[in-house]
C-alpha cells in the first residue's frame, strides 16, 4: 500500500462515526491498545494517551459477561472472527451497552498481528427497545382494546384485549386494516367523517358498532389519533377503544323495561299515553286518520275469583297475545289497566278499525282455556276528530265501550 493510501485509510478510521480499536495480537500480555479512533475515546471516555499500551480489560466491570468475554479470548487465541454485545465501563465508571466485534489481521507470512475492533454504543437502542417493550406489557394489562396502524392504515400492533374484545389475533390483523371490523351500521358519511377528522391532525371519537370474528357485533367506544413525526407528517394510528355492548344491553334493556308491562310484554300504561299523544301530534299535523279501540274482558273477576290470580294471569296473557297477533307492526297494543287493553291504529279508517275489532272479539271468543274455558271481549271505537287531544279520544271510546258492556257485553261500540 502506497503512503498516500495509507494516510486516506488512516483519515478514514479516524472520522468514522463507528468506535474502532486496533490492539497487537501478543495474547499473553492481553492485547495491548495501538490505536484508537476518537469515536473510540468519546465512547470510553479515555484519551488515547491513557489507551494506548494498555489492554481493553479495563473497560470490564461488574455487569461485562464472564462467558462473552471467554468466547471471546477462545476466539482470540483461534484466530477467529468475534461479535458479541455485553455491558462496559466508561473511564468514569459510568456503564454502556457495546455491540462489538473482533477480526483477526494477519500479516503475509499467516501470522497473527492486530486485532482489529468495531464498537458501537447502542445504550440507547437497547433502552428504547425495553421500553418498548415495558409500553407494548403496559398496553397489554389495560382492559380496553388498542390498536396501532401506520399510515397507510394496515395494523403494526394490537394489544391484548384487542384480541379478547374482536376474537382476532394480532398476527390475523397484522398488515390488514381496521376495516376489517366495520359492521353495516355506519354508512359512508360516518366513514368520510372519520378520515376528514384524521386528515386534519384531530382525533376522531364515536361510538363505533363493530364486527367480531365470529360475525357477532359489539359496541365501542373509540378514539383514533394520529400519530405525527418531527415534520408533522402522519406516521401512525392509535385506535383506543372500550367495549360498551354491557352498557348498550343494559341500556337497551331498561328501555323496555321501562316501556312495557311485565306480565303480557305489551306496552304499559305511560309509555302507551306518550305513543298516543305523540300520535294525535302526528295525526293533526299531517291530516292522518286515527282509530283507537279500548277493550275489557267481560266478567274477569269472576275468572279470578273461581280459578284463582294465576289462572287470571294466564287468560290475560293469552288475550294480549291475540291482540298482538292481530294487528299490524306497526299498531301499537297498550295493557291500559288491569283487564283493559287500548289498541292504537295510526293511518287506519274506522271501517278497517271495526273489521279489527270484530276480528279480535272472535278470536277471544274462539280462545279456549283448559281450565277457565271461553270467554268474552267488550270494545269501544273512535276515530279522531279534528284537534282533539288524545284524553278526549280515550274518553269517547272509553264511552264506547260501557256502551257495549251495558248492551250485553261480547261485543264493538262504536263512538
Ligand atoms: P266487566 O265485564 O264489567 O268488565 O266485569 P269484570 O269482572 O271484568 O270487571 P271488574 O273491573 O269488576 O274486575 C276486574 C278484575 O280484574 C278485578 C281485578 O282483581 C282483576 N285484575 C286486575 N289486574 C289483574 C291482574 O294483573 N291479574 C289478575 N289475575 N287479575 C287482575
Ligand atoms: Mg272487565
Ligand atoms: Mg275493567
Amino acid at each position: 500500500m502506497s503512503t498516500a493510501e495509507s494516510a486516506l485509510f488512516r483519515a478514514a478510521v479516524m472520522q468514522s462515526w463507528n468506535a474502532i480499536v486496533i490492539t497487537d495480537a501478543d495474547l499473553a500480555a492481553g492485547c495491548r491498545v495501538e490505536i484508537a479512533n476518537p469515536a473510540f475515546c468519546a465512547m470510553t471516555g479515555y484519551p488515547l494517551e491513557e489507551l494506548r499500551g494498555r489492554t481493553l480489560k479495563l473497560l470490564q466491570g461488574p455487569d461485562t459477561d464472564p462467558a462473552l468475554i471467554e468466547e471471546l479470548r477462545n476466539c482470540l487465541r483461534e484466530g477467529r472472527y468475534f461479535e458479541g454485545t455485553t455491558t462496559n465501563y466508561r473511564k468514569d465508571g459510568s456503564p454502556y451497552i457495546v455491540r462489538w466485534n473482533i477480526s483477526p489481521i494477519r500479516d503475509d507470512a499467516g501470522t497473527l498481528t492486530h486485532f482489529i475492533s468495531v464498537q458501537q454504543d447502542i445504550t440507547a437502542y437497547v433502552l428504547a427497545q425495553r421500553e418498548n417493550r415495558l409500553l407494548a406489557r403496559a398496553l397489554d394489562a389495560t382492559t380496553d382494546p388498542v390498536l396501532i396502524t401506520d399510515a397507510q392504515a394496515r395494523i403494526i400492533f394490537a394489544n391484548v384485549a384487542f384480541e379478547e374484545a374482536t376474537g382476532y389475533t394480532i398476527d390475523e390483523v397484522k398488515g390488514r386494516t381496521p376495516a376489517l371490523l366495520r359492521s353495516d351500521e355506519h354508512d359512508e358519511a360516518f366513514y368520510a367523517k372519520l378520515h376528514r377528522v384524521l386528515a386534519d391532525g384531530q382525533d376522531f371519537r364515536a361510538t363505533f358498532v363493530n364486527r367480531r370474528r365470529d360475525g357477532s357485533l359489539y359496541h365501542a367506544e373509540q378514539s383514533i389519533s394520529p400519530i405525527c413525526d418531527e415534520s408533522g407528517r402522519i406516521t401512525h394510528y392509535v385506535s383506543v377503544s372500550k367495549d360498551i355492548s354491557d352498557r348498550v344491553d343494559m341500556e337497551q334493556a331498561l328501555r323496555h323495561a321501562a316501556t312495557r308491562d311485565k306480565l303480557t310484554g305489551l306496552y304499559n300504561r305511560r309509555h302507551g299515553e306518550h305513543l298516543l299523544e305523540e300520535a294525535c301530534r302526528r295525526a293533526q299535523k299531517r291530516g292522518g286518520v286515527l282509530s283507537l279501540i279500548v277493550c275489557d274482558i267481560d266478567h274477569f273477576k269472576q275468572i279470578n275469583d273461581r280459578f284463582g290470580h294465576p289462572a287470571g294471569d294466564r287468560v290475560l296473557s293469552d288475550v294480549a297475545h291475540i291482540l298482538r297477533d292481530s294487528v299490524r307492526s306497526g299498531d301499537a297494543v297498550i295493557r291500559w289497566g288491569g283487564e283493559e287493553f287500548v289498541i292504537l291504529l295510526e293511518n287506519c279508517a274506522l271501517e278497517a278499525a271495526i273489521d279489527l275489532g270484530e276480528r279480535v272479539r272472535n278470536r277471544v271468543r274462539a280462545h279456549q282455556d283448559a281450565e277457565v274455558g271461553a270467554l268474552t271481549l267488550s270494545l269501544g271505537l273512535a276515530g279522531r276528530a279534528q284537534d282533539e287531544s288524545f284524553e278526549q279520544l280515550v274518553a269517547r271510546a272509553d264511552a264506547a265501550l260501557y256502551t257495549a258492556k251495558r248492551s250485553g257485553r261480547d261485543r264493538l261500540s262504536l263512538a
